[in-house]
């Protein structure tokens, strides 16, 4: 038998997803029945849902459901090809517009989803042996990938500790003054808490570094209107290049990257997640833009949503949570060892008649004994849910004394 087909075998026998099977711990895929909305149907559980990115509750906004549906009757279900080629529909150049404007770009381009996004537009940035990238210990896996697939030199990659101004300066004087990339999320996407883009502005301009910052879990929950981390720090002329996802505060799937017109030109041209991939379906584009005609109108599901993470914040850290550094909709509970924290995802999946699905982070995702349950916050969450869940929080975590 070829060796790749033993290796996957012994995998399913003896491999770490079986053995936590086996003993009950096993947290993934679980099976939502009907819409994803704060409170879900999950296999036989009823839950709260504190494991989602849909930050504004726009999963199911009517509004939105309704543009989808009538990009689908306009434009049909998929656009069949790259950008480059048959795949640029008007709704793709239309929210590339919408979106430039919104961030305050010159230019925008849209990928398929945000991990083709960073993948495609890191590794076309770093195209040259003599550059270099400075990236954040805690960066997003798409963005370690990306760095992977740059052209520079393999040890003219270094990561600083996170969110550590101090260590990046560190690393920046170790890299030729104009050649390095500074490469950060705005929003931590495990512990959200947010980069100090004032102070690493500044030591860019000091080194002549630039700048990527991945905006996934940013966009629609800080900064005016969701603009995003360099808009909450009116930083936005300071920043070379701008990611961001439709996969969390827009509801659907696709990313794209906010530059100026150069650096869009070149993505457009050099990025292969780009080229060699069909450009995402119109009624994820119209998604976007129907999202986009809500919040910039109204501010009220950013600011709720940063309420309820507020409420649940201050909450859960007076019942004995250790919550981190978060300011957003993302808060993480350290628990530490990894078996603890799957057997407290399963005391709060299981707890009767209401359980709390969230996110287990266990090595490699995070530190080692820096394990955690990654809760996430919806605009659209009740006070009787708030207050639901805090109950639970409290009764599970006693309960399994992880408080
Ligand atoms: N960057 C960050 C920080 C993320 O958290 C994610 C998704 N979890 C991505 C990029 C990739 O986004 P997508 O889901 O659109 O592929």
């Amino acid at each position: 038998m070829a060796q790749f087909y033993k290796k996957c075998d012994k995998y399913l026998r003896f491999g770490e997803p079986t053995l936590a099977k086996k003993t009950g711990i096993y947290p993934y895929f679980h099976k939502i029945t009907g819409e994803q909305n704060p409170i879900v149907q999950m296999d036989e559980n009823q839950v709260i849902m504190l494991g989602s990115n849909n930050y504004l509750g726009m999963s199911t906004n009517l509004e939105v459901k309704k543009a989808a549906q009538k990009a689908i009757e306009d434009y049909g279900v998929g656009s069949t090809g790259s950008r480059l080629l048959n795949g640029t529909m008007e709704i793709h150049v239309e929210l590339e517009e919408r979106l430039a404007k919104f961030f305050g770009t010159e230019d925008c381009v849209v990928f398929s989803t945000g991990m083709q996004a960073n993948l495609g537009s890191i590794s076309a940035v770093l195209s040259e042996k003599d550059e270099w990238v400075i990236s954040d210990q805690q960066n997003h896996a798409s963005i370690i990938d990306g760095i992977k697939l740059g052209k520079m030199e393999r040890s003219n990659k270094k990561i600083y500790a996170h969110n550590d101004m101090e260590d990046l300066e560190r690393c920046l004087k170790e890299v030729p003054k104009g050649k390095g990339l500074i490469v950060t999320d705005g929003v931590f996407s495990m512990e959200g808490d947010i980069v100090k883009l004032d102070e690493l502005v500044d030591l860019a301009e000091d080194y002549d570094a630039g700048i990527y910052l991945d905006d996934a879990h940013s966009v629609g929950v800080i900064g005016p209107h969701g603009r995003g981390t360099a808009a909450h720090f009116d930083l936005v002329d300071k920043v070379g290049i701008t990611m961001g996802t439709f996969s969390k505060s827009f509801a659907t799937i696709g990313g794209y990257i906010a530059a100026n017109e150069a650096i869009c030109n070149w993505i457009r041209h050099k990025a292969r997640s780009f080229i060699f991939s069909a450009s995402p379906p119109p009624a994820n584009c119209a998604t976007v833009l129907a999202v986009l005609d809500i919040i910039e109108k109204d501010e009220s599901l950013r600011l709720n949503v940063l309420d309820v993470a507020h409420k649940m914040r201050q909450a859960l850290s007076s019942i004995g949570y250790n919550v981190g550094d978060s300011s957003t909709a993302i808060i993480p509970l350290i628990v530490g060892e990894d078996r603890k924290t799957l057997k407290f995802f399963k005391g709060l999946f299981n707890c009767k008649p209401m359980g709390i699905f969230s996110n287990p982070v266990v090595y490699p995702a995070t530190p080692k004994g820096r394990a955690l349950m990654r809760t996430s916050y919806i605009a659209t969450m009740t006070e009787a849910i708030v207050d639901d869940a805090i109950q639970i929080f409290e009764d599970v975590g006693k309960k399994m004394k992880v408080i």
